[in-house]
């Protein structure tokens, strides 16, 4: 294993689903503290693509490295014990608990993804949480979701608080690496510049992020790159003026 100063590193991963590529040979990198914006058509890969990444899917062929540490298999909660969070594009809640119950799992979670990473001696994120109540209503305040919700039962509440409170959720795992499929969908307008806002203090913060997004200028105010899919593969990638500026994904847009 080479070193490097990638936190997250893709190498030429493909999965294919019954003979269709849905991801074929792509490759990443994303360093401590960026925000790669992952654009692309409906089908083009993007949310298999974050799949391989988090473990609950294998690749036909391809590798995964967190750090320096080849992850391609281990399992999505080993993954997350080196500092992986995953905001899935349909939330994945908790239903019949509230709000701040439902962040809070994201921290027990990570709290046995610490023990196993202890028994493993791997590398431990975050300290131990002492306070994880407190924690985790900061950062259901951090994505703005109102204190009134707090208690909420989870289920029936706006679609906008769930994606929120997904985020919370998986901030509280995310150690160095957040993969968010989609967050800003179903918010407003003000949400989500919220959100564009929260998101870039995480980064501030050292968070690496790869980000999935439809609205394009959502991406492009808060990536410090952009990949772009089509049909599972790469058709460009760069600095996010270059990536918008090409042809091809000019192209690959037109028809959406
Ligand atoms: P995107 O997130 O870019 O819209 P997806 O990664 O969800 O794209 O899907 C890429 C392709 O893989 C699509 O053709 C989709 O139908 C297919 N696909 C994704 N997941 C599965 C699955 N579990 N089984 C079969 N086909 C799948
Ligand atoms: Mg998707």
């Amino acid at each position: 294993e080479r070193r490097t100063s990638s936190v997250l590193r893709v190498e030429s991963i493909t999965r294919s689903f019954a003979g269709v590529t849905a991801v074929d040979s792509v490759s990443l990198e994303v360093t401590a503290g960026s925000l790669v914006g992952i654009l692309g058509p409906n089908g083009a890969g993007k949310s298999t693509l974050f799949h391989l990444i988090a473990g609950h899917l294998r690749p036909d062929g391809g590798r995964v490295f967190i750090g320096d540490r080849d992850v391609t298999r281990l399992r999505p909660y080993q993954r997350a014990a080196l500092g992986v969070g995953l905001v899935f594009q349909k939330p994945r809640l908790f239903e019949g608990m509230t709000v701040l119950q439902n962040v809070m799992a994201g921290r027990y979670l990570k709290g046995n993804a610490g023990m196993f990473a202890s028994a493993l001696r791997l590398p431990r994120h975050g300290r131990c949480e002492v306070h994880a109540e407190q924690a985790s209503r900061e950062q259901l305040a951090r994505f703005g979701v109102p204190d009134r919700y707090t208690d909420e039962i989870i289920d029936g509440l706006p679609f906008g608080v769930q994606r929120r409170v997904a985020v919370a959720q998986a901030l509280g795992v995310a150690g160095s690496v957040l993969l968010l499929d989609e967050p800003a969908a179903g918010l407003t307008g003000s949400e989500r510049s919220e959100l564009a806002e929260s998101i870039a203090d995480l980064k501030a913060g050292g968070m690496s992020i790869l980000l999935i997004e439809h609205d394009v200028r959502f991406v492009a105010s808060i990536a410090d790159s952009l990949l772009v899919l089509d049909r599972g593969a790469v058709i460009a990638e760069g600095p996010v003026r270059k990536v918008l500026a090409d042809p091809k994904v000019i192209e690959a847009y037109s028809g959406v």
